[in-house]
Formats: C-alpha cells, structure tokens, sequence
C-alpha cells in the first residue's frame, strides 16, 4: 500500500473514533483531501485508494492540476473544493472549475460568483467563511454581520448555501480547540434556528479534526497528514 493510502486510512481511524466518541456516525463527516502544493500523482494516488472530494487554495495550481487529473483518471468523478482566500478579480474561473467554495466572507465575491456560474452547472455549494478568533485573525466575515451576509448569499441563484467553515487559530489543547469550534457551531445552529437550511460545518484541519469532529464538523479538511508535510506555500 502507498503512503497515501496508507495515511488516509489512518485519518479515517482518527474520524471514527472521534465520532464514535461523540456518539455521531463516521457517514456524517466528509474528509476533503487538501492537496495544494502536491502534485497530481498523489491526487491520483489519493483517488486509486478511495478519495474522491480534494481542497485547493491557489487558483492556477488547482487549474492546471484539475486538468493533468482529468487526463489521467478519463471520465473519474472528483469534487473539487476551494478553500483559499478569493480576490474578486478570480471569481469566474473559481466559479466554472469547483463544486465547492468555503471562504466567502463578502456579499460583492458571492454576486460575482452567482454571477459567473455557468449555465448547465449545478448551484455553486457555499460556505461563509467565520472569523472565530476575533483580532487575531483577518479573515472571514464578523459574526456580527453573519447573519445578513447569509440572507443575502441565499438569496442569489446559482449558488447554494450549505453552512459555515472557520480556521481558527492553531491552538494545542483540545478543550481550546473545541471551544473555538463550538463558537462556529453555535453560529450554525443560530442561523438554522432562524429558519436557514444548513447542513455543513467545515471545521478542522491535520491538528484538530478530532476536536471539530466532536463539535460537530461535517467536513474536515485535512492536508498534511494525508500527503505529508508541505515545503512551501
Ligand atoms: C492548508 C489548509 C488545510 C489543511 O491543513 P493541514 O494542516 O495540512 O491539514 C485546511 N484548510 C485550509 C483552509 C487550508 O488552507
């Protein structure tokens, strides 16, 4: 067996038990495969061992990389996520080459993204993008503006909101891992209460799925521990 496969089994034994944990079904947790800045031999790789939803963050990287899969693995049914930061002069080819995209945390990226989904596609699945960690962290929409960022995003016609997804600040202990976590949760469960259809928290990364599995993560999105540790990025 490859390293690859190897790693994502035993990501898959950390899921399991987390969520076995935490009384919940190892169904109800997606792992999306966050491979930027490997090749696409270990996409393949990750895909001959079962995987089949992966997570980019630079644009071209993911293009050229969807393309070198494409031509690899003929007529292979891969979801490709985004998960990088978005400037709103890349939104068009953002909106034609994913299924996903994690980080909007602006109505202007999400009317351009609606905008420029083609036709003939599915609706763009969307997640805002929380900004759990106050000053400390730059990116994702203020909880206080969350709630009309979301009415706003699931107004618009080709996308579909599907939840939150947040990257708190690394933190080592789990009891502060998973309180950073149940801060987005609790956003999420607000925003259903009020009437919103969410059904995805992407939350949890190499060092703390099993902290977000256990506060309830949909998703995790774990890179290095599956294709190994990154050189640059
Ligand atoms: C790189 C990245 C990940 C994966 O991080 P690892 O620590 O390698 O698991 C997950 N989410 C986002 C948004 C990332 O940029």
């Amino acid at each position: 067996m490859s390293t690859i496969a190897q790693n994502l089994q035993a990501v898959d034994a950390t899921i399991v038990a987390a969520a076995n944990a935490a009384g919940r079904s190892r169904a109800d947790v997606q792992l999306l495969a966050v491979s930027k800045t490997f090749p696409p031999e270990a996409v393949v790789e990750a895909f001959h061992a079962g995987q089949r939803a992966f997570g980019e963050n630079y644009l071209q990287e993911a293009i050229d990389k969807k393309a070198a899969v494409a031509s690899a693995l003929p007529g292979a049914a891969l979801e490709w996520h985004f998960i990088g930061p978005i400037q709103s002069n890349k939104t068009r080819p953002i909106a034609a080459n994913f299924e996903w995209v994690h980080t909007v945390e602006r109505l202007k990226i999400a009317q351009r993204l609606s905008e420029q989904r083609p036709d003939g596609l599915p609706p763009l699945n969307i997640c805002l993008q929380v900004n759990i960690s106050g000053e400390a962290s730059k990116s994702g929409a203020s909880p206080g503006e969350l709630d009309d960022l979301a009415r706003e995003v699931a107004a618009l016609p080709k996308l579909r909101l599907r939840g939150l997804m947040a990257i708190p600040e690394p933190e080592r202990d789990y009891a502060r891992q998973r309180a950073a976590f149940a801060r987005l949760r609790g956003h999420f469960e607000r925003l259903r209460a009020d009437g919103f259809d969410l059904d995805t928290l992407s939350m949890g990364m190499s060092a703390d799925m099993e902290a977000a599995v256990a506060e309830g993560a949909t998703i995790v999105r774990v890179g290095s521990a599956i294709f190994g540790s990154r050189n640059y990025e």
